[in-house]
């Protein structure tokens, strides 16, 4: 029972250089955010020496008469969170993160090469929504199943549900996903509905960078529409790194998908639950279900529309001019800037950002924008007065950017690396920069 510290001071050391670092920097990534110390308590608790594998009152292993009371409270909490009727609606909690709730919830839906469309990543869409590129099928959801992605229209940046009704048309999918991870507007999804309904397709909502949003109804309401809807929990939701699977039960064939998207979860995609993870997910959505979460969720939203306004005042070009959610995505290429160049000076700074693909980027590799999400600094109270000086700080070092590209290689750059760098250079080093 030694403290880490004592034990490891190898590991404490590196844990509290990386507090220092989320604490005295600007945390902008917008799929990152800054749990509660009671999630991180309940995530770090005695619970991860349990072993689980089944489900509550069905396990495989003896003494689960707590771990069977902590999963029946999570799934309880998961629906109130969402205010889902338990007679229309089920939850998985077990999923180990998003990925892999994903995968499970595929496995459940589609047969092996089945067909699924989702949004293209380099217009928004995730991973696991079944991308692949000319070289490779890279993800799970590409080598196991046959996917075509749909688009964002090249003009407005919208979904564009007009082309993807005419897609599906003809690809017949089996499932359709909906939800994005670069994608800083609203969906539609009535109008995915009509389309999977037309073509007898599954609709699956992936909400992992909006859930919490949703869950304070802040946005359109997916599960008013959808068969399955996955999310991460460490997002907007503000939990620890886990995922769920919500189920209809009412579908026109019964109960059916409480069963395969159980089975999908374990035993095809995963071993024994993290019980520890699934402690801290029911603390998170304890707080979610707080009226204190709805006022997070609109300041979220107010936060990532003041940063945009103020960003375009400053005359630069956001994807879909503005935003409905917690992120703006940049579109640096009228600069003639990188995503990653930014992103570099950016860390230098202490404001941490990510590089992000943007309409009509060739590779998403080298990506021409950057997204930014207003979440953690949110959970640290900042409001809009605030966010106009994040977003100054962030004109600055856009500036910075260009003067550095300009000087490249220049003694001024290497200054720049030399100081931003070092922990101690005395004012005089930094005021010569
Ligand atoms: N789905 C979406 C839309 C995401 O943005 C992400 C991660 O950023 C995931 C799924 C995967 O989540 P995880 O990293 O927990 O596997």
């Amino acid at each position: 029972y030694a403290p880490l510290a004592e034990i490891d001071p190898e590991v404490q050391n590196i844990i509290d250089k990386e507090t220092w670092r989320q604490f005295s920097g600007l945390e902008l990534i917008a799929s990152e955010n800054l749990t509660s110390r009671a999630t991180m308590e309940a995530n770090g608790s005695i619970l991860t020496n349990k072993y689980s594998e089944g489900l509550p009152a069905a396990r495989y292993y003896g003494g689960n008469e707590y771990i069977d009371e902590l999963e029946v409270l999570c799934r309880k909490r998961a629906l109130e969170a969402f205010n889902l009727d338990p007679a229309t609606w089920g939850v998985n909690v077990q999923p180990y993160s998003g990925s892999t709730a994903n995968f499970a919830a595929l496995t459940a839906l589609c047969q092996p090469q089945d067909r699924l469309m989702g949004l293209g990543l380099p217009d928004g869409g995730h991973l696991t929504h079944g991308y692949y590129t000319a070289k490779k099928k890279m993800t799970a959801s590409s080598i196991y199943f046959q996917s075509l992605p749909y688009a964002i229209h090249p003009d407005t940046h919208l979904i564009d549900y007009t082309a993807l009704a005419q897609q599906a048309k003809i690809f017949k999918p089996r499932l359709v996903i909906c939800g994005a991870s670069a994608y800083p507007r609203d969906w539609d999804y009535g109008a995915l509905k009509k389309i999977t309904e037309k073509e007898g397709a599954w609709l699956m909502a992936d909400i992992a960078h909006t859930s919490g949003l949703v869950a304070a109804q802040e946005l359109n309401d997916p599960f008013q529409y959808c068969d399955v809807v996955t999310t991460t929990t460490h997002k907007t939701l503000r939990g620890p790194r886990a995922g769920l699977i919500f189920f209809r039960r009412d579908t026109a064939s019964g109960n059916e998908l409480e069963k395969r998207v159980n089975d999908a979860v374990f035993p095809a995609c995963q071993g024994g639950p993290h019980n520890n993870t699934i402690a801290a997910v029911a603390t998170a959505l304890l707080q979610v279900a707080q009226p204190s979460f709805r006022v997070y969720a609109k300041q979220v939203i107010a936060n990532a529309r003041t940063l945009a306004s103020d960003l375009m005042e400053h005359g630069y070009k956001l994807q879909t001019g503005g935003t409905d959610n917690h992120l703006v995505l940049w579109d640096l290429r009228p600069l003639g800037l990188t995503g990653s160049k930014v992103e570099k000076v950016c860390d230098l700074l202490g404001i941490t950002i990510n590089k992000n693909a943007v309409s009509g980027d060739a590779s998403a590799q080298t990506p021409g924008g950057i997204r930014l999400g207003t979440s953690a600094l949110t959970s640290r109270n900042m409001l809009e007065s605030d966010i106009k000086i994040v977003a100054d700080f962030l004109h600055r070092a856009v500036q910075l950017a260009l003067l550095l590209q300009k000087e490249a290689g220049s003694k001024m750059l290497k200054d720049f690396v030399r100081v931003a760098t070092t922990e101690v250079e005395g004012k005089e080093g930094a005021k010569k920069v």
